[in-house]
């Protein structure tokens, strides 16, 4: 069964790669396409609305909490406190959200029995994270999943693909739907989680009730559907809950080198840092000068850098070569800065902003020197050599 994984323009291809690369680590008759199209709600206008705090946040259906608790219970799971966002993208009208699952199946000519599957950062006016039709769409939210969940998004949208193929498959329409799903939590996969924070304990339970199991049956779907759904969602806890473990013990990832030279953090669940081409170059150069330079003196190492960026670059044109590392080495230019900061982000994503991250990235020192403080023991099999 083919599912395709679509999204609206602000959502980063990048985030349906990785959403795809977690799901296809679970083999079965389900296979993901993910979708080179950019959607982008033209016709289509959304409204703004704003959010006054953090309870509105989970404000459907939650009875009463107060902003103190809410600190309180976020600071045990969650190893920083995001950003309160003041507004929020929304569409009035659910049905909406589904126009583009239709242009897209024009388009592409896709099968009734394929799945269609938006992941937009356009939220729904009934404020759930995810909803299907009864004709295999599915739409899934994107943004805030960090008052819910001290992961990566990565894991909860995987999570969430799963558990909406299952229902589009068990659930004709969202009358059954809403008659069967469970308004008070089981820890089953159809818990609805009107209290949106619920969502957690829903995928560290993972699990399929027995009257659940009997719909499945019921509705004739194939085993094998169910069977790789339950090994995916399963996969997807035991991933979500190693690196959450990992990150609260404090200690340090191993990290590797992928074929093309990016980073990966092997007890993060693997998580490869992607880094262009001149952000490699630039990584790889302090991994190697472990005493690190200062900015002045990178003009020094200028073959060094060249040759990197060569291995990296992947062009054989040396006039482009060479113009990319002066810039990178005059400092005059901002490119040495830029591409710090750049490489810095990308850790800040995978590792959190709480400061774990700087052991990774490069690093200036108070007499001017830049370096990559990692104990380089925990630098596994680096066949670099350029
Ligand atoms: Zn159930």
């Amino acid at each position: 069964m083919k599912i395709h994984l679509i999204r609206t323009e602000n959502v980063d291809f990048s985030l349906l790669q990785e959403v795809v690369e977690l799901l296809s680590h679970f083999n079965g008759s389900m296979t993901y396409h993910l979708s080179l199209h950019d959607l982008s709600f033209k016709y289509n206008h959304c409204v703004y609305q704003s959010l006054e705090s953090l309870s509105d946040l989970h404000a459907k259906r939650v009875m009463s909490y107060s902003l103190n608790d809410e600190k309180e219970s976020r600071s045990k799971y969650s190893l920083s406190i995001p950003s309160f966002p003041l507004r929020r993208k929304r569409k009035e009208d659910m049905n909406d959200l589904f126009i583009n699952h239709k242009l897209y199946r024009n388009l592409y000519d896709v099968g009734d029995n394929e799945l269609v599957i938006l992941l937009t950062d356009i939220a729904n006016p009934l404020n759930w994270f995810s909803y299907g039709d009864c004709n295999n769409n599915a739409y899934i939210y994107t943004d805030e999943w960090e008052y819910y969940i001290a992961s990566e998004r990565k894991y909860p949208l995987a999570y969430q693909v799963v558990s909406n193929v299952l229902q589009l498959l068990m659930f004709d329409n969202d009358k059954e739907m809403m008659s069967k799903v469970h308004h008070k939590s089981v820890g089953c996969i159809n818990d609805f989680c009107e209290d949106k924070r619920e969502i957690e304990m829903k995928m560290k339970m993972t699990d399929i009730c027995l009257k659940c199991q009997e719909i499945l049956r019921l509705k004739n779907v194939n085993p094998s559907i169910i069977s790789q759904s339950i090994e995916t969602m399963f996969g997807i806890r035991s991933k979500m809950l190693s690196v959450e473990m990992f990150k609260s013990s404090r200690r340090d990832s191993r990290v590797a080198f992928c074929e093309k030279g990016n980073p990966v953090l092997m007890d993060l669940d693997n998580n490869k840092v992607k880094l262009t081409p001149l952000e490699r170059t630039l990584y790889h150069f302090f991994i190697r000068n472990q005493e690190g330079v200062k900015q002045i003196q990178l003009a020094d190492y200028k073959d060094e850098l060249k040759s990197l960026y060569l291995e990296f670059s992947g062009q054989a044109n040396l006039a482009n070569i060479t113009n990319s590392i002066n810039m990178l080495i005059d400092v005059q230019e901002n490119s040495f800065q830029e591409k710090l900061s750049k490489i810095r982000r990308k850790f800040q994503d995978v590792l959190g902003d709480d400061g774990g991250y700087k052991k990774y990235v490069i690093i200036k020192y108070e007499d001017e020197r830049y370096a990559i403080k990692i104990d380089r023991s925990l630098i596994s099999e680096y066949n670099f050599c350029v």
